[in-house]
């Protein structure tokens, strides 16, 4: 369990449903609402809790709607 953890939050009101983050991600983390924001659009959620903190879904969101955490293992 050398894994790097990531987690993603999501700007839900900035988010436009486009999709490129679903598609961008390799493990599939994110999928899409089926609540819509104040714009009306599906915005994305956290459907799984395999986060690797690559930042992929980050770069290609044309709205930076996301952000990336990355936790690193404790050093003991
Ligand atoms: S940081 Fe990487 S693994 Fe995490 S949700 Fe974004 S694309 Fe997926
Ligand atoms: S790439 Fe950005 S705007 Fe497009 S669905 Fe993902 S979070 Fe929303």
């Amino acid at each position: 369990m050398a894994k790097v953890k990531g987690d993603v939050v999501i700007d839900i009101e900035v988010c436009k449903g486009c999709e490129l983050c679903i598609v961008a991600c390799p493990t599939d983390v994110l999928g899409k609402s089926k609540q819509v924001n104040n714009k009306g659009y599906q915005y994305i959620v956290k459907v799984k809790e395999e986060c690797t903190g690559c930042e992929s879904c980050a770069l290609v969101c044309p709205d930076a709607a996301i952000t990336v955490y990355r936790k690193k293992k404790q050093a003991v």
